[in-house]
């Protein structure tokens, strides 16, 4: 465990270097609910929603995508990602973040998946290594219709890069408390979370919360009033509140008020960068998950966070546009209503060798340029369709290049989870051009010229197996 004693510039200090958040574009307005529903409830504002060809791992993938937005790619020993809904069992869905994130071969990629307490315990050990990591953290909350769950939840994911160099904050102290009590369950296979009796989870949640907080302040000789900013993640909004009162005096983040709702795993992440957002150094922060148990992480910032840019990623994100989920769409995006599917073959199963051969393709959306002539191609080509040379084409990413519309077509025949499906020809910055679909786009604005951005996606599930590419979506940034 590094002590990161030396904050004066001469040793470098180990913390998290860097943060970045993803949150749907997807917005359900919860008033839809009691329309729908007719229960008689009053329900205002809107959740982010993850869309039908999103899933927990390509929100992760966008969420590292936006890190890496903010830091120059760094020398990683390891990836690490948790969720407690995976797309995956028994195989990596972190080896897929991997992949697409076009990290080389010697980063491990390891997932800690299951428990909501993955994710905090992810963030914790990192910070008590000595490898330079990548943790992201997403979850999908899902609930009955009318269910608070339904309400009370959001989509969301996180990531932070934690090593040695400069960072924006270095950790204090670490305490844990687990405890075996049933609050939140959910079966192998279930679609919604279970959870005992609300007021006997707040009573257990506090409880564990209380206790990890006086160990953590025990055992690095500091004072309630000496925390800054308290950071509650793990529970619902007013067991939070509950929990605040325990350090009244600590400041509370705050978010984007068009979005509501507790992100699950991904909440600690979220409500700690809106934090780092807003502090000033030589703050202490006092993250506290609670889960089966309770985890506090004190941190401490540094000079670097009065450079961040205050790009604040959550609200750029709200800003760059949001797209109006109904209900009965987002209900049959998550299996809860069944609708007639679409009167086509069902999709053929992906080929697992396929996938293997062209891997840096399908996940990195890797193409390929010619030396001798600098022509861009998409998929890679071993020809040059210009000027004929063999065999001299480099590898070339075009998954963060901006591109442009040049034609597209409305589909309503097509196969899709979710209809119409748009086809687009898009032309990369720099020459590229791709075939794809459109994603996150109402079909009535869309316009030829339209700035795209890719997007990791999954395209369709079939014989079990998520096929995983790249679309584009709709980005007014450029
Ligand atoms: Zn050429």
């Amino acid at each position: 465990v590094s002590d990161n004693a030396a904050l004066d510039g001469t040793t470098p200090a180990r913390g998290i270097l860097a943060f970045g958040a993803y949150v749907p574009r997807g917005r359900l307005a919860l008033s839809e609910i009691g329309e729908v529903l007719d229960d008689g409830r009053s329900r205002r504002g809107e959740r982010p929603v993850a869309s039908y060809d999103e899933d927990t791992t390509t929100l992760a993938v966008e969420a590292c995508r936006n890190l890496f937005e903010s830091v120059s790619r760094p020398d990683l020993d390891a990836v690490v990602f948790s969720t407690p809904s995976p797309a995956y069992l028994e195989k990596s869905n972190a080896a897929v973040l991997h992949s697409a994130l076009h990290l080389p071969d010697g980063v491990a990629a390891y997932d800690f998946l299951g428990s909501g307490r993955s994710s905090v315990g992810s963030l914790a050990l990192s910070l008590r290594s000595e490898v330079t990591t990548l943790v992201a953290s997403s979850d999908i909350r899902n609930g009955l219709p009318g269910s608070a769950d339904e309400m009370d939840g959001a989509d969301a994911a996180t990531a932070f890069l934690v090593g040695t160099g400069d960072p924006l904050v270095v950790p204090r102290g670490f305490a844990a408390v687990s405890r075996e009590y049933l609050d939140k369950w959910r079966l192998p296979g279930e679609p919604v979370t279970r959870s005992w009796e609300d007021r006997f989870g707040d009573d257990a949640s506090i409880n564990v919360a209380d206790e990890a907080i006086h160990r953590l302040l025990k055992s690095v000789g500091l004072q309630p009033s000496d925390v800054d900013w308290l950071v509650v993640g793990g529970v619902r909004a007013r067991t939070a509140g509950r929990i605040r009162a325990l350090i009244p005096e600590a400041k509370a983040p705050s978010g984007p008020s068009d979005i509501v709702g507790a992100a699950g795993s991904a909440q600690l992440g979220l409500d700690l960068i809106r934090v780092l957002e807003a502090a000033s150094p030589s703050e202490r922060i006092l993250c506290l998950s609670v889960s089966d148990g309770a985890d506090a992480i004190l941190l401490e910032t540094t000079d670097a966070v009065s450079r961040l840019a205050r790009r604040t990623c959550l609200d750029e994100q709200a800003s760059d546009g949001t797209q109006r989920v109904p209900y009965a769409a987002y209900l049959s995006w998550r299996g809860m209503l069944q609708r007639d599917p679409p009167r086509r073959p069902d999709p053929a199963r992906p080929s697992a060798p396929a996938a293997r051969r062209s891997e840096h393709w399908k996940f990195g959306l890797v193409g390929s340029q010619c030396t001798a002539c600098d022509q861009r191609f998409l998929p890679p080509q071993r020809v040059c369709l210009d000027c004929g040379a063999a065999d001299v084409m480099v590898p070339n990413s075009f998954a963060d290049v901006p591109a442009r519309v040049a034609t597209f077509t409305i589909d309503y025949l097509a196969y899709s989870p979710s209809p119409p499906v748009i086809a687009a020809i898009v032309d990369f910055e720099g020459g590229g051009r791709l075939p794809c679909e459109l994603t996150d786009v109402d079909p009535g604005s869309l316009r030829v010229g339209q700035p795209v951005t890719m997007t990791f996606r999954r395209l369709y599930t079939a014989g079990g197996i998520h096929n995983y590419f790249w679309k584009a979506r709709p980005d007014e940034r450029h």
